[in-house]
């Protein structure tokens, strides 16, 4: 009980560090972060996240490894930091007001494939489209640096998997429990692109069949900005970085600010 004093006295989370402690375990169970990597957050309330703290091993932690920040990242309740990596997490919330928890993890097989230059689109298994969405790409950028945050913010507004270069991916949800089961998938797809490659050429799904199973994970998820946002519906490449840029810098210049 002692453990959990700090969080008891300061700030009422009804039992959800729980959920952060579980999927923390169960990530480094099935291997996808090593030692103190990746973090996980969840929004528990309009300006209250809470997250892992800063050189925890996300398979061993307990309620004191985590923290209660705002949305800019000012501490509000726990004794340690929130990692520098939680800047892309505050991206995330600021401009997809639909989710609520954002998963980082270093997942072998997705990064061995990125680093090794293989794409994990056009898809090449349902599997990919119906519950995991186009996996968006980023620039490499220091991990944890404002500069990361930045080129993060056109993918987090319409992807909910992004493969950030050379380093790992980020996975968005509407649960926690939501966030961590594309993570899995990520990597489950990667390793089964992976072996299927080992074994001989392989094709993405035909584009007909693409198109229909666009079709169905539009009408499965009519509420996805994918498909309400004008910014995702018309693509990326036609928008004006004034337009996609604001919310995301008004995060940031709040978190440069305090740092
Ligand atoms: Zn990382």
């Amino acid at each position: 009980m002692g453990a959990y004093s700090g969080f008891m006295n300061t700030e009422t989370m009804d039992g959800r560090w729980e959920e952060l402690i579980s999927i923390g375990r169960l990530m480094w169970e099935r291997s996808l972060i090593a030692g103190t990597d990746g973090n996980l957050s969840l929004r528990i309330g309009p300006d209250r996240i809470l997250a892992t703290a800063t050189g925890v091993p996300k398979g061993r932690m307990k309620a004191d490894d985590l923290v209660v920040i705002d949305a800019s990242g000012r501490r509000i309740s726990g004794d340690r930091d929130a990692s520098s990596e939680i800047r892309v997490h505050l991206a995330a919330y600021a401009v997809r007001p639909d989710i609520s928890a954002v998963v980082h993890a270093h997942p072998p097989a997705a990064l061995a494939m990125s680093l090794a230059g293989i794409e994990m689109e056009p898809p090449f298994i349902p599997e990919s489209v119906l519950s995991l969405g186009p996996v968006a790409r980023a620039e490499y950028r220091t991990p944890g640096s404002m500069e990361l945050a930045g080129v993060l913010e056109e993918n987090l507004r319409c992807h909910d998997a992004i493969m950030m270069e050379r380093h790992g991916a980020l996975t968005l949800g509407r649960s926690l429990e939501e966030a961590y089961n594309r993570m899995e998938s990520l990597e489950h797809t990667a390793k089964t692109i992976w072996m299927a490659r080992a074994l001989g050429p392989v094709e993405p799904l035909p584009a007909p069949e693409l198109h229909r199973l666009e079709d169905l994970a539009r009408k499965a998820a009519p509420e996805h900005p994918r498909q309400r946002d004008p910014v995702c519906r018309r693509g990326l490449q036609d928008t004006g970085p004034e337009e996609i840029s604001s919310l995301v810098r008004d995060v940031l210049a709040r978190v440069r600010e305090r740092s």
